[in-house]
């Protein structure tokens, strides 16, 4: 608040200075038409000068302090929202694109903060100018001030008139770029797709057809461009002329002197500016008014998975996984999973098998609590997972997924998620561990190598390996492993196997598995078929069982059944 009383100050004080420096002019013509008394002539154009300086330096200042404030205000809210959008389930993100909770997070937000910074102060001190001069001029004669008033009235609602007009053309402008970015952003992902499909040539019909409407709307909306320009030019030439007429009449009845005639014409030329932006103005304000309410209702918003009341902590140490009947649906009515029951001990390895969409990743999302299971109880280490925080159970289980997420930021930074407390010394020792010493010695900087977008020039058993490393520094009581189904070349397969060993080593494991060389560390096996229990049993038992399924995907070789 004391940045935004400064702030007003600075702009009245703006306002103060624009009206009285024609006043000073005035004065300056009179005298020097006057034709006595001209010692005080270079006082005052030095006056006139100093002020018009300070009038610049003033504006930069408080745009200056306006930025400030609108920062410091918003940037404490763009952090609360996108933490709160971080918090928020997988089934609010799922239901809504990357685009629109950017536009959410940082567009709204944006909107508030031109609000802050610049809408009110803006409105305000152009009110208080418009009203300013206004009043001036009355004060001058009435009879200026009342055609000026006039004048003031009808010029607003010719603005009013074409700014209603526009504004639909403007917006159908605006949408149809929008529209052919995102047509060229989806060709452009697809290029690979296009090419081998031969279908370039619909893809650049298609283009032109857009480039058309593109042009279309385009000239449209120039149009009005150049009409409001011409409208606002023509309304304050008229404006101007009617300035110079009552200025005329006046002078020659000896009502006025060639200063207030000229006071009266610059009087005029103020009004301008205000009068052109007011109506924008306002209509930004409407706009950060809904941006309020869209980023309240955002805040209103409440995940689905809260911690539990209780916060009871999880054990240390590995964790035993016990699913008690555990059903799931991600939409209403559409079952996943069935009547999950299994019990696996705090060590054991549990390789988890099953055809594409048979609802293996479901089950390590419900096992991690980025849903809560429909029917049923998960329980770790012997806590239900909805009587844990959610913090400390997603500290416990560590989690590598089908496709590794690597951030455009630094190896170190990709290890540690940003965390900065971990040691060079402790994440070198893990990468050596497994078996990622040489591609370490490799990068140009070491860990403060950057890492392209996307994982860029690294292969995908090398992404892979570091998400190993990073859920082996974050230390679990539980970790499930989402096997990529892409093939690898042996090197590296053997690679991963001996860094799947460390990884497990004295923990509690889930291996979605989808290659023959990790089941075999398997203590046991499940089979999921449909998201329900096709078969489930201790490895050896089954594998020596020549009824089961298992042994018969052994026997068949496991890769052509399950992919
Ligand atoms: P894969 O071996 O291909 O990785 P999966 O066994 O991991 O398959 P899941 O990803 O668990 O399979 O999917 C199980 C079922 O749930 C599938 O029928 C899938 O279509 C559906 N499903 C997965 N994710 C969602 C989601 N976010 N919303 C709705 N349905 C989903
Ligand atoms: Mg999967």
């Amino acid at each position: 608040w004391q940045r935004v009383a400064l702030l007003a100050a600075l702009l009245g004080t703006s306002v103060a200075l624009q009206l009285y420096n024609p006043q000073i002019l005035r004065r300056f013509l009179d005298t020097a038409m006057g034709g006595t008394n001209t010692s005080s002539l270079p006082r005052q154009a030095l006056l006139f000068i100093i002020l018009a300086l300070s009038t610049q330096i003033l504006t930069a200042l408080a745009r200056y302090v306006g930025e400030q404030v609108s920062w410091t205000a918003t940037n404490d809210l763009r952090a609360d929202v996108a933490a709160h959008c971080l918090k928020l389930d997988l089934s609010f993100h799922k239901a809504r694109t990357q685009g629109e909770m950017v536009e959410r997070i940082d567009g709204d937000v944006t909107a508030l903060s031109n609000f802050f910074s610049q809408l009110i102060i803006d409105v305000l001190s152009n009110v208080v100018l418009m009203a300013g001069v206004l009043i001036l001029l009355f004060r001058e004669d009435w009879r200026a001030g009342l055609a000026m008033s006039a004048f003031a009235g009808g010029a607003f609602y010719i603005l009013a008139v074409v700014h209603g007009y526009a504004t639909p053309i403007w917006t159908d402008w605006r949408q149809v770029i929008a529209e052919n970015f995102g047509f060229i952003g989806e060709q452009l992902a697809g290029t690979e797709a296009i090419r081998a499909s031969g279908a370039t040539g619909f893809v650049m019909h298609k283009f032109y057809l857009m480039l058309n409407r593109l042009l279309r709307s385009n000239i449209r909306a120039m149009n009005t461009i150049s009409l409001m320009w011409t409208s606002s030019l023509a309304m304050f030439t008229i404006g101007n002329a009617v300035a110079l007429g009552i200025g005329a009449y006046l002078y020659l009845k000896g009502a006025m002197t060639a200063g207030t005639v000229y006071l009266l014409f610059s009087y005029t030329e103020l009004l301008r500016r205000p009068m052109e932006q007011i109506r924008t103005q306002l209509q930004e304000l409407q706009k950060a008014g809904a941006s309020v309410d869209r980023v309240e209702e955002l805040l209103r918003t409440e995940s689905r998975i809260q911690d539990g009341p209780k916060g009871t902590p999880i054990p240390t140490g590995s964790l035993s996984v016990t699913l008690d009947n555990v059903g799931f649906e991600y939409d209403a009515g559409d079952p996943v999973l069935h009547n999950l029951t299994l019990d696996l001990t705090p060590g054991a390895i549990l390789g988890l098998l099953g055809r594409t969409g048979s609802g293996k990743s479901t089950l390590a999302r419900l096992l991690l609590r980025f849903y809560d299971p429909s029917a049923g109880e998960i329980r770790l280490g012997g806590i239900a997972t909805t009587d844990a925080r959610v913090a400390d159970l997603r500290k416990r289980v560590g989690f590598v997924t089908q496709d590794v997420q690597l951030f455009v930021a630094s190896v170190r930074d990709n290890l540690t998620f940003f965390d900065t407390t971990t040691d060079d010394a402790h994440m070198t020792a893990v990468l050596e561990e497994l078996g990622l010493g040489p591609w370490l010695n490799s990068l140009p900087n070491g860990l403060d190598t950057e890492l392209e977008s996307g994982g860029g020039g690294l292969s995908a058993g090398e992404a892979q390996l570091l998400a190993f490393a990073r859920v082996f520094l974050a230390d679990p009581g539980l970790v499930i492993l989402d096997e990529a189904s892409s093939r690898l070349d042996p090197a590296t397969e053997t690679l991963l196997e001996r860094a799947v060993d460390r990884l497990m080593a004295g923990r509690t494991g889930i291996i979605i598995a989808h290659r023959l060389a990790t089941i075999q560390r398997a203590d046991r096996i499940l089979i999921l078929e449909d998201g329900r229990v096709l078969e489930e049993g201790g490895r050896a038992q089954l594998a020596a069982d020549p009824g089961s399924r298992f042994a018969h995907l052994l026997r068949t070789g496991i890769e052509e059944v399950l992919v």
